[in-house]
């Protein structure tokens, strides 16, 4: 046994109300003379203008890039912008599109990544993969961990309360994820790293427990979300793959992504997904439910925005996704009668 298990990490994690004001400080820690801030029409009078404020005012000279969505023909662009700026880091201020396409392009120009998320809808402002359009595949793809993540609770509370609801259900679906991730391990053989799968469930129980404080709005329940979604991106670096993370329940909503696209966020679906897993595996559903409802995020078809047609459609295809990830559903084939019967056991349609 010699094998090199390589671990990527962020350098810097910031978490708090105000920490975007840290933005020329963490630049100058890293080096960073010259910065490429890519972000969205909206994302830059919310944010984009203030970090490139603090920049200025900080003698880091600054371009601005605007994005409005994730495909590889954005991304070619802004690596050029990179370029032809010649940045040494790429800062991704917006949601969850925006942080993809900077994450992507500066991963394939060498460059920095900073990650400065306006919304707290899923885990990839923090993690390495990415989601982009046009690579003929619905699941994110490894690009580079950010340099550093400035999460600043100020902003993020300030975006529609739904984002946050749908980074609740991204988090929470790591229950599912882990389960799979168990499974494949013991009826695969497939590598199952202890730490990795411990972080991205504890991350789980911990937005669970606290779901009053996340529904309340508090700066606490905004911080724990917070970290929660660092803690499943570290652990995606520490497994090396997005397996902790990423599981049945993701797969249910990368189907819902092809079939019903533009219905419903990542994390909506991805907690609806959750509730039959946990079911499929045995594990508490109503709980999990329960927990999702608190929050204030989908727990029905209707609530999603799709037919139960399409909800038991997304059932029957979600195990073709992905044929090389082994979950709950490569085992127990569901039919649509299963589906159906499944979807209705959970009050989901
Ligand atoms: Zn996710």
């Amino acid at each position: 046994m010699n094998e090199i298990h390589r671990i990527d990490l962020p350098r810097i994690v910031l978490v708090g109300r105000g920490v975007l004001d840290s933005l020329g400080d963490v630049c100058h820690e890293l080096g960073v003379r010259r910065a490429l801030i890519v972000t969205g029409g909206k994302t830059y009078r919310i944010a984009g203008m203030r970090a490139q404020q603090i920049l200025n005012a900080d003698g880091i000279r600054s371009d601005v890039t605007y994005v409005s969505v994730a495909d590889m023909e954005t991304m070619e662009r802004v690596k050029l912008e990179v370029f032809e700026s010649e940045a040494d880091a790429v800062i991704g201020v917006g949601g969850g599109r925006t942080i993809d396409v900077a994450k992507l392009s500066a991963a394939n120009s060498d460059t920095h990544f900073i990650s400065v998320p306006t919304t707290a809808s899923h885990d990839g402002i923090a993690s390495s993969s990415a989601s982009i359009k046009g690579l003929g595949r619905p699941y994110s793809i490894r690009a580079v961990p950010p340099t550093a993540v400035l999460m600043d609770s100020l902003i993020v509370s300030q975006s529609p309360y739904r984002f946050t609801a749908s980074g609740c259900g991204d988090v929470i679906s790591k229950v599912v994820s882990v389960e799979d991730w168990r499974m494949a391990h013991r009826e695969k053989g497939e590598y199952y790293g202890e730490y990795a799968g411990s972080l991205a469930l504890m991350s789980s129980t911990l937005i669970m427990q606290n779901a009053r404080l996340i529904s309340g709005r508090t700066e606490e329940g905004y911080r724990t979300l917070l970290e929660a979604l660092v803690s499943c991106g570290v652990s995606m670096s520490i497994a090396g793959s997005s397996r902790p993370c990423s599981g049945s329940e993701h797969l249910f909503s990368h189907t819902l992504d092809m079939i019903a696209p533009g219905k419903a966020l990542h994390g909506e679906q991805c907690g609806v997904g959750t509730i039959m897993m946990a079911n499929l595996h045995g594990l508490d559903w109503r709980g999990i439910k329960e927990s999702l409802r608190i929050i204030g995020a989908p727990t029905t078809a209707e609530e999603l925005g799709v037919t139960a047609e399409t909800l038991v459609e997304a059932l029957v295809r979600a195990r073709d996704i992905r044929p090389d990830r082994y979950t709950i559903l490569s085992k127990v084939h569901l039919d649509e009668r299963e589906a159906r019967l499944l979807a209705e056991e959970c009050g989901v349609i």
